[in-house]
């Protein structure tokens, strides 16, 4: 490979939007056959905004809204930035929590005026040993059927809420994913949000639901990037998040959205600058291209 035809292909890369690490990426990304998308920020905008509140009997729901929103006012998540921006609008000023953990992949825990706090996923409330009163899980199945995502509240030992959020997809993401399609390449869809959330997703921009791997820790993104590799696929995984980062580095080729966090970026070979997941095709094709001229 001549070394000026390799930078020209960077340099074009640039004019598409995608920074390229490094002239021997364009190798990788010639050779993908497999494109594994994070959902939340990647497919869809990772914009949330709340869209109901649900309480158990007897709970009033502003308080729910704003013990919840507290502690949410402490993380970054884009559940955590929709509950705590409504929780404000509504309830006023939000207390500082005494507390606070983030709980990767299941939510967020900790203390706000003395109460002991939880949001997050049933299976973080079934951690501390609480299940959820029948008007509660009915609220859950109800938002997981209508393809939203949905976490509860608790504090002092009960389940007191639970808050539907929604994300809208990036008016640009089924396009892209045809693209790929086009380039023959298989897209699957990556994601620590419940089955019922994912495969709606998968279905409005073009992904087969056989290629949704759903409630997946972010520890274990890695390891399903990795199976896939020991299957003989060579795999790109595109994704914005902290939870991305190790399944990026893993991946034969990682792409992140500009738009991500930094952490995603450093981890990963090419990144999309305006976030817009066409670039993804975009560098792949050009890679084929710049490559071909070489050869
Ligand atoms: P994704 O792969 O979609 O980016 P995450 O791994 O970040 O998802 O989170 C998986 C699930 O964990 C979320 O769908 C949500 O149910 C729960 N969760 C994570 N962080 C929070 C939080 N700050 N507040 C409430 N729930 C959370
Ligand atoms: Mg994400």
């Amino acid at each position: 490979a001549t070394p000026t035809a390799l930078l020209v292909g960077t340099g074009r890369g640039a004019q598409l939007g995608v920074l390229i690490r490094g002239p021997e990426v364009l190798e990788s990304t010639r050779r993908v056959d497999t494109v594994v998308l994070d959902k939340t920020g990647t497919v869809t905008e990772g914009r949330m905004t709340l869209l109901s509140v649900a309480t158990a009997d007897g709970e009033d729901e502003a308080e729910v809204l704003r013990l919840a929103g507290a502690l949410e006012n402490a993380s970054e998540h884009p559940i955590a930035r929709a509950v705590a921006a409504e929780a404000a609008e509504r309830t006023g000023e939000l207390p500082t929590p005494e507390d606070f953990t983030n709980v990767a992949g299941l939510g967020v825990q900790g203390v706000v005026e003395g109460h002991a706090v939880l949001v997050g996923r049933e299976r973080l409330l079934a951690d501390w040993a609480l299940t959820l009163p029948p008007e509660l899980e009915r609220a859950l199945a109800e938002a997981a059927a209508a393809g939203r995502t949905a976490v509860a509240v608790a504090w002092d030992g009960a389940a007191r809420g639970v808050l539907v959020v929604a994300d809208a997809i990036k008016p640009t993401s089924a396009r892209a994913i045809a693209e790929l399609r086009q380039l023959g390449l298989t897209p699957m869809l990556l994601t620590g949000d419940n089955e019922r959330v994912a495969a709606s997703v998968a279905r409005a921009v073009g992904i087969d639901e056989a290629r949704v791997i759903a409630e997946v820790m972010p520890s274990e993104k890695a390891d399903v990037v990795a199976r896939l590799k020991a299957e003989g696929r060579v795999v790109a995984m595109v994704g914005d998040g902290v939870n991305d980062a190790a399944a990026l580095a893993t991946a034969d080729l990682g792409l992140a959205m500009g738009t991500g966090t930094d952490v995603a970026i450093e981890a990963a070979d090419l990144t999309l600058v305006s976030g817009d997941l066409r670039a993804a095709g975009d560098a792949i094709r050009l890679a084929r291209r710049t490559l071909s001229t070489i050869k």
